[in-house]
């Protein structure tokens, strides 16, 4: 029988993961003719009763496993090992906030059984969430689409279904600035979405503020573009073009009307503009530099504790 592994990244979630377990148990009898599950909670260094919480339940059912971090390395890390400890021939992420569905992965399990690679899903609508916060999602994946080559759909979640041969693919991905949304996208296959209606937390809170989220963004422009680069670029090449035409205009009105001293504050603020644009510039340039210093240190991308 083939195995389903179930991916559960875990930040301060004590009072979540009971809940959690009920649903995903319900839908894991429901599909006992046609898959064994496997669960691998990832404990994200979390500084509530979570980790006896997965002790528990580790405890009381043979495939529950746990691994827990020494610290909170993030939701990427959490993944990363999730995916590399899950033995499963299929596997799927998920909250563990029932954000995601768990009756949905029988009708993600069919659509693998008719062929896919990958079963993803999006929600349809952002009921629920604050304005603000859709508003600048939405931005975000208008402007990465724009200009990304790796596209990224608006609404996917993280919680998909996909198969042994996709996941060892993400897994062969080695980069330790992990943007999973594009790295999931980035490797290609045959995907497909199921839409839900958007839910709520079951309980707890999330863990994402909006300069958190909007850190998070930035990373996506960062790894999976370099318009920044090229805008930096742009920006240079145009005010160097303007500037030629304003030493054309100095010098040919010297020759002809003859030279004067005005223009002191058009000069400061030109100054004060290139200067701003080279700052800048510099910014962009470092910030990738800072991305290919992350990278060449080569540090693991998480430290496992304790196993369970
Ligand atoms: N999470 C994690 N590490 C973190 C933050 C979050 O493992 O540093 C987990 C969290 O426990 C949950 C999932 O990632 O299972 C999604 O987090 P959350 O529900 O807070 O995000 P939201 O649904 O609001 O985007
Ligand atoms: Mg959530």
């Amino acid at each position: 029988m083939q195995v389903l592994s179930l991916v559960v990244p875990c930040y301060n979630e004590e009072e979540t993961i009971t809940p959690f377990l009920q649903a995903t148990q319900a839908v894991e009898v429901a599909m006992a003719e046609q898959v064994r599950f496997e669960y691998i909670f990832v404990n994200d260094g979390s500084s509530d009763q979570t980790l006896s919480v997965l002790r528990q339940v580790a405890k009381a059912y043979a495939n529950v496993h746990y691994l827990s971090f020494s610290r909170n390395f993030g939701k990427e890390a959490a993944l990363l090992a999730g995916l590399e400890a899950a033995t499963g021939d299929l596997v799927t992420v998920m909250d563990v906030d029932l954000q995601d569905p768990p009756e949905l992965l029988q009708d993600m399990y069919v659509k693998i059984q008719e062929g896919y690679d990958v079963v993803g899903t999006r929600r349809a609508d952002r009921k629920g969430e604050p304005k603000i916060r859709s508003f600048f999602a939405r931005a975000f994946y208008f402007l990465i689409n724009k200009i990304s080559d790796t596209e990224m759909v608006d609404g996917a979640r993280d919680f998909r279904l996909m198969t042994r041969q996709v996941v060892d693919s993400i897994l062969s991905l080695e980069e330790v600035n992990r943007f999973s949304k594009g790295l999931f996208s980035w490797v290609g296959f045959k995907v497909t979405y199921v839409s839900y209606e958007n839910r709520e937390r079951v309980a707890g809170q999330t863990s994402w503020n909006f300069w958190s989220l909007f850190k998070y963004s930035m990373d996506g422009f960062i790894n999976f573009s370099e318009a920044p680069l090229n805008l930096s670029m742009w920006a240079g090449a145009m005010s160097f073009l303007a500037s030629i035409l304003g030493i054309l205009f100095v010098v040919i009105r010297k020759l002809t009307i003859g030279g004067s001293v005005t223009g002191w504050a058009s000069l400061v603020s030109i100054i004060l503009f290139i200067g701003g644009l080279q700052l800048l510039s510099l910014g962009i340039i470092g910030k990738y530099i800072a991305k290919i210093f992350l990278e060449t240190k080569k540090r693991p991308v998480y430290i496992i504790k304790e196993k369970g």
